[in-house]
Formats: structure tokens, sequence, C-alpha cells
């Protein structure tokens, strides 16, 4: 038998073996990026002078759901800025104490390069969850959040790794709410003493770049939201794109200037006055207790994951995640908020006006012009009610003001003979030719 030979898989091993560089993973990664061509020759960014940006990330009072959120972000990816694909930014070389794949003193080289200042590329930090007040833990000798150690076996706190990366970073990134505002490890009590990045570096602070701290808030932020954010920062680093817009509180403001509550699948709901009763009941959400309309976040737009996903598009309540005053000034959680009482009571009243004439008008919005003038719907699926004389009358005078100083759809001219003997009829909103079966 005549043996047939295929064409070898892109996927076979020969073929990735040939294409993918060889890694020595005892080395750190930033040593491995000095070892390549000088800075304007390295693969990364096709246009701009910057092709390589190292990102430090570093974790403080934190869960790692912030890192679970960005290893998902969509648009862009994690993986986007790891290969340098989007046009203009920087290849980003990532140094994260959970996903690097070195470890141990080849990884925490990476670290001592860029605050002795020898990476020969430019870096952003970005710090997870809140700065623990390391002096309390001292006391007893212990620490709360460290990485790496001195010479003498001694933790160094990631707040130490913050205070030496901080000035030359060309932007620091706090990401999620812990980061950002202190969030769940600086609320009530709070026995570390935690506070935000913001908290922490103080108002005098400007990186390298002459930028105050970035906040990227959520609990979790949304992973598009930071990957984009810091897309855009690169971009403007590279030279290629504005400073992006941040709000006075150093949020991308493009992201955080609209409330839940403005682009939330449910405000029909809540404009209409009818509202959930319980978990599970598909209308707004507010009298079972979303802060929604007082808090910034563009989740229901947006969605968690890939515009899927979503507090309110999946049946969950806003507790006010983004905010600086979360969590203290949003508990107790599913407890309806006060303002509510003032709020929802006007949407309901209005609403008790507004849906049933809403209802009346929808009824004739379902309706084709030739069913009116046959007097039924043929349909049969089930019974479709003829609309009664007050709510015929209601739906006269709503299509005469509809109308009014505007022509009605149709031909309301006589009618019209051309030269070549064309002829058009004049014809009237709802006329048709009913078929042979009705006449
Ligand atoms: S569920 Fe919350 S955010 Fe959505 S409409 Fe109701 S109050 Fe607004
Ligand atoms: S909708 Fe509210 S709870 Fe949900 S992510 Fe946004 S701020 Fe957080």
């Amino acid at each position: 038998m005549e043996e047939i030979s295929l064409p070898s898989s892109p996927l076979e091993r020969s073929t990735v073996v040939d294409k993918v560089e060889p890694v020595d993973f005892l080395t750190s990664s930033a040593e491995r990026e000095l070892r390549k061509a000088p800075t304007a020759e390295r693969p990364g960014a096709l246009l701009g002078p910057v092709k390589v940006v190292h990102a430090y990330w570093l974790a403080g009072m934190s869960c790692d759901g912030c890192t679970v959120a960005v290893t998902g972000a969509m648009a862009p990816s994690v993986e986007d800025l790891l290969i340098g694909r989007l046009p203009g930014v920087p290849r980003v070389v990532l140094h994260h104490p959970v996903t690097s794949v070195e470890s141990g003193d080849a990884f925490m080289r990476n670290y001592e390069l860029a605050a002795e200042g020898k990476l020969n590329a430019p870096y952003v930090v970005i710090f997870e969850g809140s700065i623990p007040n390391e002096a309390l833990a001292a006391e007893t000798g212990g620490y709360w959040c460290a990485m790496g150690s001195e010479t003498v076996p001694k933790p160094i706190p990631t707040t130490t790794w913050l205070e030496r990366l901080a000035p030359g970073a060309a932007a620091v990134i706090a990401i999620g709410t812990c980061a950002t505002w202190g969030g769940i490890p600086a609320a009530y009590g709070n026995p570390t003493g935690s506070m935000s990045v913001m908290d922490f570096l103080g108002k005098e602070y400007l990186s390298a770049l002459g930028l105050p701290v970035v906040n990227v808030p959520g609990c979790s932020p949304i992973g598009d939201n930071f990957n984009e954010t810091v897309a855009a920062i690169l971009l403007f680093l590279n030279g290629l794109g504005p400073l992006p817009e941040f709000d006075e509180l150093g949020r991308p403001a493009w992201l955080f200037n609209k409330t839940v509550h403005q682009q939330c699948v449910r405000a029909g709901f809540y404009e209409e006055g009818t509202f959930a009763e319980r978990y599970g009941d598909p209308e707004c959400l507010v009298e079972i207790g979303c802060w929604g309309p007082v808090v910034q976040c563009n989740i229901t737009s947006r969605g968690a994951i890939n515009h899927l996903g979503g507090c309110m598009n999946t049946g969950g309540v806003c507790i006010g995640c983004t905010m600086p005053g979360f969590p203290d000034r949003f508990a107790p959680f599913y407890k309806r908020p006060p303002g509510t009482i003032v709020s929802s009571t006007t949407s309901r009243t209005v609403g008790s006006f507004v849906r049933p004439l809403r209802r009346i008008t929808m009824q004739f919005q379902n309706r084709e012009p030739l069913w009116d003038k046959e007097r039924h719907v043929p349909s049969g699926w089930g019974n479709v009610p003829e609309p009664g004389p007050v709510k015929k009358g209601v739906h006269y005078f709503y299509e005469k003001w509809q109308f009014l100083n505007s022509e009605r759809p149709g031909r309301t001219k006589a009618n019209e003979g051309y030269d070549d003997g064309y002829e058009v009829a004049a014809v009237q909103s709802g006329d048709s030719v009913p078929p042979d079966h009705l006449r």
C-alpha cells in the first residue's frame, strides 16, 4: 500500500523547539534582558523609542484576587502585553511573585537590579494589597508581608521594596481597593495598621514620569480596566499617546466617571419604580441593598471577564467595592441604603403613572397597522386581546401628538400619474392589499 506522508503539524515538537528561544531559568529575567541587544534594537514595540518596560509586582495585605482578575483580562490580555502585541506599547517584562517562573535569588535579582538602577530600561511598580504598618509587627520581631531577605536572613517587607523602587519608577500603579484605598485590611479595627499606597507615599510623591499614584480600584478590580490603564500609560511613556485622563483621586477617568446605576442593566426597572423583593428577582435591587446609584464603577457595562458577568448582570447588589469608603461606609451589606427611602419611593410613585401609559403605547406598537384594520391578530400562538375604547382613545391622542407638525407615513397626495402611464395610488397609513383569504 502506498504510504501517505502528511505535512507536519505547526505544533509538532520539532517545529516549536526550533522557534522558541531556550530559557535559563536559573538567571533572572532582568539579567537575560540585559544580555540582549541595546534598548533600541531589542525586540518589543514596533513603534517608538521604548521597546521594553519592566513591571514589578509587589503584594502587601492581599488575597491575590487582583492577580487572578488580571490574568483573566481579555482587552488587552496579559499575553498581549508580555509579547508586545499592541502597536506602540512596549513589551512588558513582568516580575511577579506568583506567576514568574524563576524563584529564590534569581527572582529577587530582578528587584535588586531595579533598586540599583541597573536595568537599562524603564520600569513601573504595581502594588496589590494594602500597606501594613511593619513597625507594629517588628515590635514582636515579626513582619506582615515580605519578599526576599537581606544577607543575614531577615525578610524584606514589601513596603521596603516599594520605598526603594517608587522613586525611580515611571509610574506606581495601585491595583485593587486594598492598594488604592486600604480596603478590607484597613476596615474598622485595622489591627495591622493598613493603609493605601497613596496614604503611604504621601501627597508629594511623583514618579519619574511626574505622575502621582495611579489607582485602579475594585475588589477584585476588572482585569480589563487594569490592563487597559497599563497599556495607556506605556503608550504615553513611549511618546505615542496622550497622558491618560485621571480624576482627582488618580482613577482612570474614562473608566470611573459614571455610576454603576447609570450603566446598569436594571436601571429601567428603577426608573419605572419596580423593585426586587428577594434575590433572583429580575427588577432593580436597590431595596435589598444595592448602592449602585452612588458608586463609581463600570462593571455592568464592561462585565467581569470578556464582557460577561458583573454584579447586577448576574443578580448581585453593589456593595461599593471600588469606593474609598469601602467597606465601612457600605456596611451592613445587603441592607437597604437609607437614601432609597426618598429615591425609590419617588420612582415608585412616578412609575405607577408612567408604567400603565407605556403599556398602552407598547400594546399598539406591538400591532401591524393591518391588524388594526382587520380588528384581529391572526396569531396561531395565542389570543391577542383587542384594545378597548379607552386605550384606543388614549392612543388616538398619542398619535395626534406624535405626528403634530410631521408627516405621517404613507402617501397623503391624491393618485398621481406619470407621462409614461405609470400611476401611483394614494395610500394612507395602515392601507395595504389584504391577502386573498381576507377579501
Ligand atoms: S440594581 Fe442597583 S445599580 Fe442597578 S438599577 Fe437598581 S439601584 Fe441601580
Ligand atoms: S458593582 Fe459595586 S460591588 Fe460590583 S464591582 Fe462594581 S463597585 Fe464592586
